[in-house]
Formats: structure tokens, sequence, C-alpha cells
């Protein structure tokens, strides 16, 4: 780059930008401006000095650089796209929603509560069979294990006599880290306000569709989650982001939250823990849950 640089002796500074390009400033207004492109090292610098107008001049420009990325192109091997650093490891899948090899296995049904707390501490007082079922008014139920980034799968049903309206029919609430909601409700032929039905982020983003099926039938969320970043101050560095398909569908695209979940008011994120436990909303309806899987990411 300096060989080529030095053949200008009438420009004043160089500027790198990220994408390996190189621009010469003309400070002394010697030319009427002066563009440079450097692309790779076999390519050689290509300098443009053309007294037309700014628009004409970046359209010639535009033209050059995608005949040299083109000329790039025709000179390269296939391998020297090849990447065969970080050999992705093996896991095996599972069939119909199993969990694959290296999931976490938070209830499979066995009456394994082992891996759940009452959210306060102490003994889960739902009941356990080949399900988890609410019983209401017991508490929220919380991981044993904390979690961040992670993929999560888990099945649930909301109860097949239907009971109440709005939010008070098959409501819970599935809560990573223990502080932002996807939210559970009946919502088959069931109005609320959107941003609070189920597949909604609460409070803060409604589902892309709505893809419930009917009360008493399992339903499935796929979750993708990550973990906000933020400042032992409080000053965020990324939000916490959802990701979800209900029953297969895509209900939340890689949405940003602006908070943690509030039931009233605006949301402020504030410094926790970078691991957290999954928790499991008691809303007073006996919605049940089951083959709840989790990989960290
Ligand atoms: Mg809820």
């Amino acid at each position: 780059m300096e060989n080529n640089t030095k053949k200008i002796i009438s420009v004043d500074s160089v500027k790198v930008d990220e994408k390996d390009f190189v621009i010469l400033v003309d400070l002394k207004k010697q030319f009427d401006e002066v563009w440079m492109f450097r692309i790779t090292e076999r390519v050689p610098v290509i300098i443009i000095y053309i007294k037309f107008n700014i628009n004409m001049r970046r359209f010639i420009c535009i033209i050059l650089l995608a005949m040299t990325v083109v000329s790039i192109n025709a000179q390269m091997k296939p391998e020297e796209t090849e990447d065969w650093s970080g050999k992705p490891e093996i896991v095996i899948p599972g069939k119909n929603n199993q969990p694959p090899s290296d999931a976490i296995v938070l209830f499979s049904g066995q009456n394994d509560v082992v891996n759940w707390v009452h959210e306060k501490g102490g003994p889960v007082k739902w009941t356990a069979d080949s399900c988890l079922t609410i019983v209401p008014n017991t508490g929220s139920i919380k991981t044993v294990q904390s979690f961040g980034d992670c993929q999560l799968h888990i099945e649930w049903k909301t109860p097949s006599e239907v009971k109440g309206t709005s939010q008070g029919r098959g409501n819970s609430g599935i809560f990573l880290m223990g502080k932002y909601e996807l939210q559970v409700l009946d919502s088959y032929n069931n109005e609320t306000y959107h941003n609070g039905q189920a597949g909604s982020i609460y409070k803060q983003f409604a589902p892309l569709v709505n893809a419930s099926l009917g009360p008493g039938q399992w339903q499935t969320y796929d979750v993708v989650f990550t973990a906000p970043v933020i400042n032992a101050d409080g000053a965020l560095l990324t939000p916490a982001c959802f990701t979800v398909f209900h029953n297969g569908v895509l209900i939340q695209n890689h949405v940003k939250l602006r908070g943690p979940t509030e039931y009233i008011g605006i949301p402020v994120y504030k410094a926790h823990e970078e691991k957290l436990p999954l928790v499991l909303q008691d809303h007073k309806n006996p919605v049940s849950f089951r083959n709840i899987w989790i990989r960290e990411l």
C-alpha cells in the first residue's frame, strides 16, 4: 500500500475503512477529487481523477469497482473461500420434537421435577406425572440451573374446559432468565390485547401471526433467546432478543426487547447475572407443560 501511495505525492492523508478500501484525501485541493480503491494485494490501485460532476464520478467509480471485484473473483481458487477451522461438533437430532443429544432435559414426563424448585425455593407444588400441571395459587416454579443464551423447546396446553376470557383464559408464561416473558394463553377464539396474546413477548411484541391450536391441544414453542448484555452500572450494551416458532410457525423474528417484562409501566433494563433460572408462571389457570429441553448457546 505504501508503495502505491508514494506515487501520489500531492495527497495529504490516507484513510482505510473496514472493507479494506483506501480513500486518499486531497486536503490542499490540488485535485478536484482523488479516489483510490485497493481491494487485494494482487490488484493494482485504481486512481480516478475526473472533472465530472459528483454523481457522474460516483457512477464511474461504482462501475470500475464492480469490474475490479469480478476480476478478483476470476483469479481466485475455490479453496480460498473454504473454512476448515472450528469443526462443528456432532449432535444427534431428536425425532418428533424429542431432545437432541446435547440438550439438557428439564422435564421428560417421568415425574422428574428434580430440575425444578418453587420460585421462592423449596419443593414444586404443581402436579407432576406425564406432564407438569399448574396447581393454581401454589406459586411459579423455576429451574435449578441458570441459563443465558439458549435454544428452548417446550410444549404446553391450556385446559380443554374453557373458563374465563381474555387474560383470564389459560394464562401462564415462560420467563427466560425469570425476567423476559413469552406469553402462554388460550388465544384460540379469545380476544385480548395483541401484545398480550399467546406468543407475544408480553406487553412488548405481538406475535406475527396467531398460530394457536384449540383448548386442550398440545402446542409447541421453539425459542432462540439471546441474553442482554448490561454493564454493572446498568448501561445496556445489547438488548435481550427472541426468535420464536409456535407450532412450527415463526411468530417472533429476532425482536429486541426494551427491557424486562413489566405488567405496568415502561420497561427499563437493570444489571443482572449473566445466567438466571427459567421460570414457568402460575397465573391461576391449570396450564400443563411437557417435553421441556434446552440447549445452551
Ligand atoms: Mg402470562
